[in-house]
């Protein structure tokens, strides 16, 4: 019997929905927020996808947050 996963996968389409938010008062959040933000405003949604994917894992790595 293996133990099930506390929470299921996360789906690409997931990132759409529910996008990782910066923490105020950290730089490194706000430079990839800032990113995002002008990627949002130039439509280029791989940028924004890109921007997201990064803030997430600053997010895990500067402050053990998902
Ligand atoms: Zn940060």
């Amino acid at each position: 019997m293996t133990p099930r996963p506390p929470r299921p996968p996360l789906y690409p389409s997931y990132e759409e929905y529910r996008p990782p938010a910066p923490m105020d008062g950290c730089e490194a959040c706000q430079e990839f927020a800032a990113r995002r933000s002008a990627a949002q405003a130039a439509f280029d949604y791989s940028a924004v996808s890109d921007a997201n994917v990064r803030l997430r894992a600053h997010l895990l790595d500067a402050h053990s947050r998902t």
